[in-house]
């Protein structure tokens, strides 16, 4: 049997709340995705949550509503899905990548510091992986620059950051609810704010820039970014799923560290810090090999994100400043394992053997490799 990396937890009870939406054919955005902002609103501690078709165009949305645009740059970190960048170009506005740290793969604030221009006016700081970023030091750095923050919490469901929920700790925050994140929608995403006038611009833009649906006079320049009630109808069922959810990422989480007994070194996730292994990862210096291996036994592993800096649609551009040597050393020692919820403690064990057998055979891991110079993830690696 085939174990992919991630797969949703869908069953009779989606349905049965898509089947309540078909029957009334209230198909489009209406009641259940005010009925899924208002959970998310109460979960999250977000003022207001705004439904958007997916996380991506949440990102353009929020920079968007802040009037973020041409001759604008946005400082990204190095390491992300391609998405926090691709908003920012189709926003109009340049993204300029940063480094990251090795430890919780956020952006590196020592590094930003030498990006910033002029025509800087926001820093996407991303919490990738299930780890928060660290919103204070995000924070005062903005400040510092004069320049707004937008969260790309898109993985960050069930992530905290002393306490308070990722995506809330800034002008505006994204999460996504692709299929493969915590929670699923199919599609979809929502942003979170505290702030009034920022959540009336943001439904505007989805909405052709009116405040309300069922006219046709059109206040300002909007698009169709709209969530349905399809959407919402799986995202309720899911939301109630969520506590199981996060707990059995953290069974998982515990299953490997006791499956691969120190021997493979697992990234750390401490439930106390807020942190949330949304998808588990081993350290290892031929993460290349490890997946190729694994996927002969059927064992679907993914690598880390493509750093943006080495990606062929970004060749040559502008948005390239640096060498990036941390994020380079993060995609070429870490590889991503089964982690859904449906797996089973036998599921683990047998993974467990397979990384084991394939690292008996490959004793000696050549860390020169892996990490060139000023990698800090070297002594993880080494030690
Ligand atoms: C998934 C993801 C997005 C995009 O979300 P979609 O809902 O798939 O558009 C953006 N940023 C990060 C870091 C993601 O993982």
């Amino acid at each position: 049997m085939r174990i992919n990396t991630l797969e949703p937890w869908i069953d009779s009870k989606e349905l049965e709340q898509l089947t309540k939406v078909i029957e009334s054919t209230y198909v489009t955005e209406g009641p259940l995705t005010r009925e899924f902002e208002n959970l998310l609103q109460k979960y999250t501690g977000s003022k207001h949550v705004i439904a958007m078709a997916n996380g991506s165009l949440a990102i353009f949305a929020a920079l968007k509503a802040m009037g973020i645009g041409p001759g604008d740059e946005v400082i990204v970190p190095n390491l992300t899905f391609v998405a926090t960048a691709n908003s920012v170009i189709l926003a109009g506005a340049t993204p300029i990548f940063c480094e990251i740290y090795c430890d919780n793969f956020a952006i590196d604030l020592s590094q930003a510091e030498r990006l910033v221009t002029k025509n800087t006016k926001a820093i996407i700081p991303v919490h990738l992986y299930g780890k928060p970023a660290n919103m204070s030091d995000v924070n005062d750095f903005a400040k510092a620059f004069g320049i707004s923050v937008i969260e790309d919490a898109a993985q960050g469901v069930g992530v905290f950051y002393k306490g308070q929920h990722t995506g809330t700790m800034s002008s505006i925050g994204v999460l996504s609810f692709y299929g493969n994140k915590t929670m699923t929608t199919g599609e979809g995403g929502v942003c979170l704010t505290n702030d009034d006038n920022l959540a009336k611009k943001l439904y505007k833009l989805k909405n052709h820039g009116r405040s309300k649906k069922g006219t046709f006079i059109h206040e300002t320049i909007g698009f169709n970014l709209s969530f349905s009630d399809l959407q919402a109808a799986v995202g309720i069922a899911q939301f109630h799923k969520l506590k199981d959810i996060i707990d059995k990422r953290f069974e998982i989480f515990n299953a490997y560290k006791a499956g691969l007994n120190g021997q493979v070194q697992l990234v750390d996730y401490n439930r106390e810090k807020g942190e949330m292994p949304w998808v588990n990862s081993v350290k290892v210096s031929n993460p290349d090999k490890l997946e190729e291996f694994l996927s002969n036994k059927n064992i679907i592993s993914r690598r880390f994100f493509y750093p943006l800096d080495k990606q062929p649609c970004y060749k040559g551009s502008t948005y390239i400043n640096g060498k990036y040597t941390k994020s380079h050393c993060v995609y070429e020692s870490h590889l991503s394992l089964p982690s859904s919820h449906h797996l089973t403690a036998q599921n683990i064990e047998h993974i467990c053997e397979s990384i084991l057998k394939f690292t008996d055979k490959q004793p000696a891991q050549n860390l020169d490799f892996v990490c060139t110079t000023n990698c800090c993830d070297l002594k993880l690696l080494a030690n």
